[in-house]
């Protein structure tokens, strides 16, 4: 059979099944036949989908049956913009994640065990901080750091991943002192009495700590090793497995991200899918070898060039045109200029890459829109699927540049769920109301898909569709219930509409004949449940190419 893209694959001699799921409830997500009984799979690619009899009749004698006994088929969940790769290595660091460190004193605690274990002067390295659910009515900062940890350089996280608080030692590691200025797109936190360095680093002040490729410096901490990062890999596909994610995109992929996918693959080991989006660092280096988006194999392919425009939703620093409330300030533009990003879009589009800008800000927002429509009107292109990732604080006007650039985006699905009413103090209600328009983008013809942003946010796409519908908080507050999406809409977020973000539609996002055999077999109809309990239904089994990569104990 040929796909769309030129890409072939051996289509079955016999129609003999290899594996047969019958008496479900299976939701499709093809409209030709939205509904059906049972599916037959064959050397990892969907076979036939239809009634029973029909599908049964493709049983031979090796053919593996599984009885689903009235339970509901999914295909497999596809995360459209998530980190599959830092999620990894995350697991492989202290969890500051409020239900654990619920307070300042908490995170110390967990750093001087850490500091007590490890030689002086390793690095301590924590993630998923979050101070609107700790008790504290402030910021960590470096000096409840170095209390418990005076000799390592430490490093804790925020949940958002846009800033991160590290201690004397750390600041020291990276070179900054009283007198350092601020570096472009970035900023050093300082005491607002005492106008000292308290050990914050934002945007590009952070990624010049961790991140590879993004500041023409090897990150300040040293990367984990490949081995390492394997590891954390592994468990962290074995967690979205068991949520049903057959395939993600990630984000922010370096070289040392490509050489970790690389690995596993090569290895026969990548148990989802994954489409990369690059660093756009590395854009000289992908354009000097012509590589363009779509290559690779229906496992592992080099996806779009990822910009970053402004800061984040949860950091508070996302790029606004009208302040965050009770201040003056308006985020930060991690791009160096208006103008910057604009040749950074250019250059992406004219290197025949799909250009995916994060962009959470409605200033940012329209400086991106800017970008799109100069490149566009140079340089035609049809079906580019240019996107924003996340597209959070829009308006009517953006919404309707968007629909006429024919834009992508890439909200995140369970922030109302996750930050909730958190977001108020800082957004007001008005904004978060608008946050996360799944249903205007939906409405305007927008291609709108599903999304996690993790670690940045919950992983489980059932608990993104269960926001995406009901628009409540964790608390139960609603918030802008306008928004709100049918649970079939939800689905179809993160399914076919996944898919479409990454070219991939005629390869995944339904069960179809000729698409790969991805599925989730559920413990009840997510369209049958009270919504607010859609997150607690039971996956039961996660299959990916046909094979069973997860089976609920
Ligand atoms: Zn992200």
């Amino acid at each position: 059979m040929k796909t769309k893209n030129g890409k072939t694959h051996s289509w079955p001699k016999e129609m003999i099944a290899e594996v047969i799921l019958w008496g479900g409830n299976i939701l499709t997500m093809d409209s030709r036949k939205p509904q059906a009984q049972a599916v037959a799979i064959k050397g990892g690619w969907f076979l036939k989908v239809g009634r029973d009899v029909e599908i049964k009749a493709l049983a031979g004698g090796k053919t593996k049956t599984i009885a689903l006994k009235g339970r509901t088929v999914t295909p497999g969940f596809i995360d459209a913009h998530q980190h599959l790769s830092q999620v990894g290595t995350n697991l492989l660091q202290i969890d500051c994640n409020p239900k654990l460190c619920k307070s300042i004193t908490h995170i110390q605690r967990v750093v001087q065990k850490e500091a007590e274990r490890k030689p002086p002067g390793e690095w301590i390295r924590g993630v998923g901080y979050d101070d609107t659910k700790t008790n504290d009515q402030r910021i960590l900062n470096r000096w409840d750091l170095d209390e418990v940890s005076p000799d390592h350089p430490v490093f804790i996280q925020h949940v958002s991943g846009h800033w991160g608080v590290t201690n004397s030692k750390g600041l020291q590691a990276g070179g900054v002192d009283e007198d350092s200025p601020d570096p472009k797109g970035g900023a050093y936190g300082r005491d607002p009495q005492t106008e000292k360095l308290n050990g914050i680093l934002y945007e590009q002040a952070e990624f010049a700590y961790i991140f590879e490729g993004m500041t023409g410096h090897p990150p300040i901490i040293p990367p984990f090793s490949l081995q390492d990062r394997i590891k954390g890999l592994r468990i962290a596909c074995d967690q979205y497995l068991a949520a049903g994610i057959t395939s993600v995109n990630d984000a922010l992929v370096s070289a040392m991200t490509l050489d970790t996918y690389q690995e596993v693959w090569k290895n026969r080991e990548l148990r989802l899918r994954v489409y990369m989006l690059i660093t756009y660092e590395y854009l000289p280096h992908l354009q000097a070898l012509r590589l363009k988006t779509g290559f690779g194999d229906e496992w592992l392919k080099i996806g779009g060039i990822k910009i970053i425009a402004d800061g984040a939703i949860a950091g508070r620093t996302a790029f606004l045109s009208a302040p965050y409330v009770g201040t003056q300030k308006k985020g930060i533009l991690v791009a160096e200029s208006a103008e910057a990003l604009h040749a950074s879009i250019l250059r992406g589009h004219q290197a025949g890459f799909q250009v995916c800008v994060h962009a959470n800000g409605d200033r940012a927002i329209e400086m991106t829109l800017d970008g799109f429509e100069k490149a566009l009107s140079q340089y035609p292109r049809k079906d580019h699927r240019h996107r924003l990732e996340h597209c959070t604080v829009v308006n009517r006007e953006i919404l309707k540049r968007m629909k006429k650039l024919k834009l992508l985006a890439v909200p995140f699905g369970s922030y109302i769920h996750h930050h909730g009413e958190k977001m108020i103090p800082h957004y007001g209600r008005e904004r978060v109301e608008m946050m996360f328009a799944h249903r205007s983008f939906l409405d305007y013809g927008i291609p709108v898909s599903g999304s996690s942003d993790n670690p940045c946010g919950p992983y489980e796409p059932l608990l993104g569709i269960q926001s995406c519908v009901t628009r409540k908080s964790a608390t139960g507050e609603v918030l802008g219930a306008k928004q709100r999406t049918s649970v079939d809409e939800a689905i179809y977020l993160y399914t076919m509409a996944s898919a479409y973000a990454s070219f991939e539609e005629h390869l995944k996002g339904s069960i179809t004949p000729g698409k790969v055999a991805d599925l989730v077999v559920l413990g009840e109809d997510p369209r049958r449940v009270n919504p607010d309990e859609i997150k607690d239904i039971p996956v039961e089994m996660t299959m990916v190419g046909g094979r069973i990569e997860y089976r609920k104990a």
